[in-house]
Order: structure tokens, then sequence, then C-alpha cells
């Protein structure tokens, strides 16, 4: 994807407040992100573990940002689990996470989950920079190409969910 500013990211939450989106940590590095190998950007909240954020390029080019929840995992829970965005499996590296829909369906308390590597770093399992560990990727005979449209396809349907107005 391309490269997005703070500015650019703060104006792109689709299901937050203006003044959460104002106040909530954007990484400090985002120079240094390795955007060519980016399907999105996802980062966990440093100050508040349980949130999470992703933001991706639409088709309109452009982007949209979801603010996240994730479950905390289960205590002795290392269960192996699929992440549903990039289809890598991980020892309780994956989470649950809730996104509160966009505009008044968020409001009324509706929301939208989906099991998400919990370092939200897909796109960096799908192009093997980042290792899940032992028999994390199923054997499959698709190209790297087609493994990156998949995400990309995945985390459209999942934003679409969210809402993108
Ligand atoms: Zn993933």
């Amino acid at each position: 994807m391309e490269p997005l500013t703070e500015q650019e990211i703060r104006a792109a939450f689709v299901n937050c407040t203006k003044g959460e989106a104002r106040r909530l940590s954007v990484p400090r590095d985002l120079a240094d992100r390795p955007w060519g190998d980016l399907d999105y950007l996802g980062w966990r909240d440093p100050q508040a573990p349980d949130r999470g954020y992703l933001v991706t390029e639409w088709t309109d080019g452009r982007p949209r940002a979801v603010a996240l929840r994730s479950s905390a995992p289960a205590v002795g829970q290392a269960r192996r689990s699929m992440c549903s965005m990039c289809l890598t499996t991980h020892s309780g590296g994956v989470l649950l996470m809730v996104a509160p829909k966009a505009g008044r369906a968020g409001q009324q308390g509706n929301s939208v989950g989906a099991y998400i590597c919990s370092d939200l770093a897909c796109s960096l399992y799908v192009r093997g920079k980042r290792d899940a560990g032992i028999g994390a990727r199923l054997q499959e005979t698709i190209t790297l190409e087609e493994k990156i449209r998949r995400t990309v396809r995945n985390v459209a349907a999942f934003v679409a969910k969210v809402g993108t107005a």
C-alpha cells in the first residue's frame, strides 16, 4: 500500500469519534514501516493493550481505518487457531477482534468480530517475512500473489462489514 501520514490515518477512522481518532496512539515509526509489503497497516495500542487498529486502502483511493478491541486470550489457551484474514495458523497468536460498526449501527451497539493475527502483521506472515512457527502455513498450491489477493479481499470484506461511510 502507499505510505500514509499520521494525519491521513487519524482522518481515516470510520468507527470512532473524531476525538478518539485524535487521541489514539498512531505508530511513531510510520516512515520506517515496510509499506510496499503491507496489505494493511495494523498495530496494537501500547497505552491500551486490548485495543488495535488497522488501516487499509479503499476502492475510492482514500484509506479507511478501523478501531478494534481484542478479547483477552483465555488462560491456558494454547490451541492453534487460524487468522481469518491471512489464514495463518498460530498457537495462541490469533485473537478475536471486535470492531464497533460505523455510524448509527455502532452507536446502537452493533459490532463485527473476526479472528485476526494478534500482532496485526498478516501481510508479513503471508510473505514469509515473519514466522508464525512450525506448521503455521497450510500446504497450499496457490501462488504468493493469490495469497496476497485473498488477504486483501478478506480485509476489505471485514472493513465493508464495519462500514466505510
Ligand atoms: Zn493474519
